[in-house]
C-alpha cells in the first residue's frame, strides 16, 4: 500500500516535471469541446478521443445546476444538445427554451446528450459529423471529467491540460448563484490552478468577471481573455474593441496571460494578417485562436494545413480545434 503510494507520488511529480515543459512546448492543441468534430460535443467519449488524438487541452465549457454542481455544457440551454424538450416537455421558460440551470443534476444526469441540432429546425449544425439521435450520451459533470483527464494522464504517462471556460457569470448571479467561485473552488480541489499551472488554462468572455476572478476572487493561475461580438450574449457588456485596441491590449496585459480570438481577428478574408497577433505577441500576450474545423474553413485556406500555416505566420500558439489529429498533423508539416 505505501509503496504503491509512493509510486503514485513518483508519477505524479514526473508528471509535474514533464508538464512544467508543456506550458513553453507552444503550439497548443486545444480539443475544442473535445473532438467535437467526430463525437458529440463535450461527452466523455469526446474527451477521450481528443486525448487519443494527441490533443494538448481538453476544452471544458461549464455551467451550473440548479443544486450548483458544474457541468460541462456550453449553452446555458439543452436544446441543442440534449433530448429534453421530449423528456421534460413542461420545463421550458417563456421563450421556449430549456435551461440547464432550472435543473437538479439528478435531473440533468437522465438527458440522453447527442450531436449539435439547430433547435428551431432539428437538423444538423454540421451535416457531415456524427449522426443526429444516434448514441445515448451523457452530460458530463466537470469532476468527472477531470476524473477522466487525470486518469488518462496515468494511463498514457502525458500531461494533459484542461482549457476550462466559465459560462456566462452575469446569467448565473442573475439565478442567484457564483459561478467563479464554485469553479474555482472546484479547480483548486482538483489540484489546479496556482500560478504557472502548465496543465490548466481558465477563460472567459466577460472582462469584468475576467478581472474580478483575478483581483477578487484570487486565482493566480494562466487566464485568457476571450474576445467576441459585443452584441453577444456572453459579452455582458464588455467593449471587445476597446480591448483589442492598442490601450486594451496594455490593460489586459496587466491581467491575464494571453487572448482568445476569433480566426477573423487575426486573419482578413484573404488570409492576410490585420496585425492584432503580432500587436498583442508584443506585449506577452500569448494568442489562441478559435474555432479550426476542416468541415468549415475560411474561404481563403483550401485546408487545414493551410489554416495552421496561415495562423503560424502571425504568432498564434494555441488551436482551439475540432479535429485535433489534423490540426496536430497539420502542426508537423
Ligand atoms: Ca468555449
Amino acid at each position: 500500500m505505501r509503496a504503491s503510494g509512493r509510486g503514485v507520488a513518483g508519477a505524479l511529480l514526473a508528471m509535474l516535471v514533464a508538464g512544467a515543459t508543456l506550458a513553453r512546448a507552444e503550439p497548443l492543441v486545444i480539443a475544442h469541446r473535445g473532438a467535437s468534430g467526430y463525437l458529440p460535443e463535450h461527452t466523455a467519449e469526446a474527451q477521450a478521443l481528443a486525448v487519443g488524438l494527441g490533443a494538448d487541452f481538453v476544452e471544458l465549457d461549464v455551467v451550473l445546476s440548479r443544486d450548483g454542481v458544474p457541468v460541462v455544457l456550453h449553452d446555458p440551454t439543452l436544446d441543442a444538445t440534449t433530448d429534453v424538450a421530449a423528456r421534460f416537455p413542461d420545463r421550458a421558460r417563456a421563450d421556449g427554451r430549456f435551461y440547464a440551470i432550472d435543473f437538479d443534476l439528478a435531473e440533468l444526469m437522465t438527458l440522453a446528450v447527442g450531436e449539435r441540432v439547430d433547435p428551431g429546425t432539428g437538423e444538423a449544425v454540421f451535416s457531415a459529423r456524427f449522426p443526429v439521435g444516434r448514441g445515448d450520451f451523457e452530460l458530463p459533470t466537470l469532476s468527472r471529467s477531470i476524473a477522466l483527464v487525470q486518469g488518462l494522464e496515468a494511463s498514457t504517462g502525458r500531461p494533459i491540460g484542461l482549457y476550462v471556460e466559465i459560462k456566462r457569470p452575469a446569467f448565473h448571479r442573475d439565478e442567484g448563484q457564483d459561478i467563479s467561485r464554485v469553479v474555482l473552488e472546484a479547480l483548486a480541489a482538483a489540484g489546479y490552478g496556482s500560478a504557472g499551472d502548465p496543465r490548466l488554462y481558465l477563460q472567459g468572455f466577460d472582462w469584468a468577471e475576467t478581472q474580478r476572478i483575478r483581483k477578487e476572487l484570487g486565482y493566480a493561475g494562466p487566464l485568457v481573455q476571450l474576445i467576441g461580438g459585443n452584441s453577444w450574449p456572453d459579452a455582458a457588456g464588455t467593449d471587445y474593441e476597446a480591448l483589442v485596441a492598442d490601450a486594451g491590449l496594455a490593460e489586459l496585459a496587466g491581467v491575464v496571460d494571453g487572448i482568445g480570438v476569433p480566426i477573423g481577428r487575426v486573419l482578413d478574408d484573404a488570409g492576410g494578417s490585420t496585425g492584432l497577433a503580432e500587436r498583442a505577441a508584443a506585449r506577452g500576450l500569448a494568442v489562441h485562436a478559435y474555432t479550426l474545423r476542416a468541415d468549415r474553413l475560411p474561404g481563403w485556406a483550401a485546408d487545414m494545413g493551410e489554416l495552421v500555416r496561415g495562423l503560424e505566420a502571425v504568432e498564434v500558439s494555441g488551436f482551439f480545434t475540432d479535429q485535433p489529429d489534423l490540426t496536430r498533423r497539420a502542426l508537423g508539416e
